[in-house]
C-alpha cells in the first residue's frame, strides 16, 4: 500500500523520505546499500528503519479491487 506517513512505533515522520529511499535504495531502482542511504535521511532508530525498509508500492496493484 502507500508508506505509512509516520513511524508506527515512535511517531517520527517518515513518509517524506520515501521517495528518496526508494530513487536511491530500493529494488531494482537504486543501487545504493540501504543502510548508508537511511543513515543519510537521518532516521537512526530500527523502529523507523524497518518502515522503509520493510514497505513495499502496492497502491496500484490493490486499488482497481476496492
Ligand atoms: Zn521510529
Amino acid at each position: 500500500m502507500m508508506v505509512p506517513v509516520r513511524c508506527f512505533t515512535c511517531g517520527k515522520p517518515v513518509g517524506e523520505h520515501w521517495d528518496e529511499y526508494k530513487a536511491r535504495a530500493a529494488t531494482q531502482e537504486g543501487d545504493e546499500d540501504p543502510e548508508e542511504v537511511l543513515d543519510d535521511l537521518g532516521l537512526d532508530r530500527y523502529c523507523c528503519r524497518r518502515m522503509l525498509v520493510s514497505h513495499d508500492d502496492l497502491v496500484d496493484v490493490v486499488s482497481p479491487y476496492q
